[in-house]
């Protein structure tokens, strides 16, 4: 199943997603990397019972 590595490999996939789009399209770009992040990720990293990685390493913006 997934664990730790799969979260923390997911939350670092997202918070690219929204970079990258940040990068491309200024804050409208942001969200959008957000709404790919959520369609795409979200469903996978909410079946892993594993707290948001970039939480504890204090670098969450999400949360
Ligand atoms: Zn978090």
């Amino acid at each position: 199943m997934f664990g730790r590595k799969t979260a923390k490999k997911l939350d670092a996939a997202a918070t690219a997603l929204h970079n990258g789009g940040k990068k491309i399209a200024g804050q409208a770009g942001g969200r959008a990397g957000d709404a790919i992040a959520n369609a795409a990720i979200a469903p996978i990293r909410s079946r892993i019972n594993e707290d948001c990685t970039r939480c504890a390493r204090g670098k969450c913006k999400a949360h």
